[in-house]
């Protein structure tokens, strides 16, 4: 599970100040699927880039843990939060992100291999997460020769192929046509609840909010009080 408190964000833009969160707190459970929303500029993809430890200039506290009592806060370092981002976390991006020059294959061993796995694991432990989203034909395929919902699904499987506890989507159906977007949430549900992965998704795609086990809506960098109702 994940909690944040008092989560304060500001940017500068030369001498002037950007109040992109002001004190947000909430909870995530371990399994939930929570959709963060919100219009454009209210503070999703800040938010998201600190619970995925890849901002760590802000004010507030973050923790992580199996259970309430050990919850622990998240590594300082970058060292060790670098560490906890390869072992722990898992990322869906809008454009995907995968690595032009690997083949599908490559991408999703990509994980594995930073964590240490053998040669012999990686490929298996890939393929098998590249059959459970569909495309087993498309193994030795790089990402330019696959649609863009078939680069979301290799995104997936990458982000899910280590079995993170927390895997962090901004925006992951955003530039898909609805059909390949309905087909992509239902891959991340299903593979999420298999493997028990708690998932936060910022969206602005009501379906795919829809889809998801709880919303946090936030407004201008607060989090709104209908929302809250539900975070434990
Ligand atoms: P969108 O739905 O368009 O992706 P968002 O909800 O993800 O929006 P953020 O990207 O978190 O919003 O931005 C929140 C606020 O912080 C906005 O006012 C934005 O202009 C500002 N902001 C975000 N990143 C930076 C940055 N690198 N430098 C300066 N200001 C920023
Ligand atoms: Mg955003």
């Amino acid at each position: 599970m994940i909690q944040f408190s008092g989560i304060r964000k500001q940017y500068w833009l030369g001498n002037q100040e950007v109040c992109a969160l002001n004190g947000v707190s909430g909870g995530i459970d371990n399994g939930e699927m929570v959709a963060l929303c919100g219009p454009s500029g209210s503070g999703k993809s800040t938010l998201l880039n600190i619970l995925g430890l890849l901002d760590r200039d802000y004010q507030g506290e973050v923790l992580f843990g199996e259970t309430t009592s050990a919850l622990q806060p998240a590594p300082q370092s970058s060292a060790d939060a670098a560490r906890f981002r390869r072992s722990q976390l898992g990322f869906v991006f809008q454009r995907f992100n995968l690595v032009p020059v690997m083949t599908a294959l490559e991408n999703v061993a990509y994980p594995l291999h930073l964590n240490g796995c053998s040669k012999q694991e990686q490929q298996q432990k890939a393929t098998e997460m590249l059959e459970r989203v569909g495309l087993e034909k498309w193994l030795h395929h790089r990402p330019d020769h696959l649609s863009g919902g078939q680069q979301q699904r290799v995104a997936i499987a990458r982000a899910l192929v280590h079995r993170p506890s927390l895997v962090i989507a901004d925006e992951p159906t955003a530039s898909l046509d609805s059909q390949t977007a309905n087909a992509v949430v239902e891959i991340m549900k299903d593979l999420g609840h298999e493997i028990g992965t708690t998932f936060i998704v910022a969206t602005h795609d009501p379906r795919m909010a829809e889809r998801c086990d709880r919303r946090i809506e936030l407004l201008d960098g607060y989090i709104q009080q209908e929302a809250m109702r539900w975070v434990s």
